[in-house]
């Protein structure tokens, strides 16, 4: 495919997609005057400008034109109950039922603590917190403060959260820690960054698959060998599993079978709300027991809310087995084989990446890193037109409404290339219009 023809098919496409999402240009216009660029959260930026999506029922969402689609994005790998729950709706009825901000204590906490730590290798004991970004904060400074050490070690391409971003050199708005950034999967970086540093690391922090980073997983052997380095050197083993906590019932290091010393996870263990938990050896978590002297403190209002302790009880113990995560992981593995076979049929100029549920398709044109951004931007509106919703940065993450019509309905999207486009904007059933507010 010529550069010429990458082109004018994706101004073509930019021009179909300004045409037919008029709402979603309003809202934006309208979301300017009072948010920086319209935006609250800089991920969901996406050329010439993003969708505003209104509601959603099942595995499909709808945006403000109308327009219904298969959400395969999943909230960026946060959304795996679908958007209509009846349990964690009822669930979450309930907990308000009887009274939410209670001002202690709560019989809430202890059931989801005790659920985290049965499933994960590594928790002794946890606490919580009300994102992934502030649970890998908590664990560092656990890190930092435990060892007496200063140095964390991370990874090119990692993403840990806002403030802890380390996709393109380190974020200018990252915590000002003094952070050693290696390439992934690079044993011998790593060795030789213990061995010059040993007695100064903290903490190791990796993800056993990097997720914004492209859906990169990590190499087992890698993984064994910051096991056995971080231990020689007195260091933390910490696995930030906020996105692949779902590979099994115990996560990643269950799948593995390599237990870190600490561990974060979020998203969907808050059972869709804002959630996030950090934990490890009682060795370590012990010193945030509030009645020792030395303790360390870690506040939060929101850490024990009830409507998350409640609706993460509910999604734990309806939707989060290990048969039902097993399931999930088999046919995220298998989709990521059928969009492989698909792309070598049709020829199309992408390959995919991930673990699991959670994958990224990339652009690999040849044709440079500006024809690489164009065809990924129209693959992402050639899907949309057709009723799939992905990422723009080509991540797709399953959540566990997402059946098998959809994913072959997906497949099918994809093979019918980026040309001759067939707008449907009636995809599936349409679901109610939500409620505005
Ligand atoms: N770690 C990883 C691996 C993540 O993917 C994310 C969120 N995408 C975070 C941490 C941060 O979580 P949150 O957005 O809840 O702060």
């Amino acid at each position: 495919m010529p550069s010429s023809q990458i082109d004018s098919l994706h101004s073509a496409a930019l021009e179909r997609y300004r045409a037919r999402n008029p709402g979603s240009l309003a809202a934006l216009e309208r979301a300017r005057k009072v948010l920086p660029g319209g935006n609250t959260r800089s991920s969901l930026w996406n050329g010439p400008f993003p969708l505003c999506i209104e509601g959603g029922e099942g595995c499909r969402i709808r945006d403000v034109d109308g327009h219904v689609y298969v959400d395969m994005l999943g909230e960026f790998t946060a959304g795996l109950f679908g958007h209509s729950s009846p349990l964690l709706a009822k669930a979450l009825a309930d907990a308000h039922a009887r009274g939410i901000n209670l001002s202690s204590h709560t019989p809430y906490e202890v059931e989801l603590a005790e659920r985290l730590c049965a499933r994960f290798p590594s928790l002794e004991l946890v606490r919580f917190t009300n994102s992934g970004t502030e649970a890998n904060l908590m664990a560092l400074t656990a890190a930092r403060l435990v060892t007496g050490r200063p140095r964390i070690v991370v990874f090119e391409g990692g993403y840990h959260g806002g403030v802890l971003t380390f996709g393109h050199g380190v974020s200018p708005v990252n915590v000002p820690f003094d952070f050693a950034c290696l390439p992934y999967n690079d044993h011998d970086a790593a060795e030789a960054e213990f061995a010059a540093n040993g007695a100064q690391i903290a903490a190791v922090l990796i993800e056993p698959m990097q997720g914004a980073g492209g859906c990169r997983p990590a190499d087992p052997a890698f993984l064994q060998s910051l096991r056995d380095l971080s231990r020689e050197a007195g260091a933390f083993l910490i696995f930030d599993e906020v996105q692949t906590a779902r590979m099994s019932v115990g996560g990643a290091q269950a799948r593995l079978g390599i237990t870190p010393d600490m561990t974060t996870v979020g998203k969907f263990f808050g059972g869709g709300l804002a959630f996030g938990a950090f934990g490890g050896t009682r060795e370590i978590m012990e010193r945030f027991d509030p009645a020792r002297p030395d303790a360390l403190p870690h506040a939060g209002t929101f850490n024990n809310n009830s409507l998350t302790m409640a609706a993460g009880v509910c999604a734990l113990d309806n939707y989060l087995g290990a048969e039902a995560l097993e399931a999930l992981f088999a046919r995220g593995e298998a989709l990521q084989q059928d969009i492989t076979r698909v792309v070598k049929e049709t020829g199309l100029p992408f390959v995919v990446t991930g673990m699991g549920s959670i994958m990224n398709i990339h652009p690999r044109t040849g044709l440079g890193a500006e024809a690489d951004r164009k065809i990924l931007q129209l693959l992402h509106l050639t899907l949309q037109e057709r009723g799939y919703y992905i990422a723009a940065r080509g991540l797709m993450a399953l959540s566990l409404a997402v059946g098998d019509d959809e994913i072959s309905g997906f497949l099918d999207a994809l093979a019918g290339g980026l040309d001759g486009l067939v707008p449907d904007t009636t995809f599936g059933t349409p679901i109610a219009k939500a409620p505005v507010r």
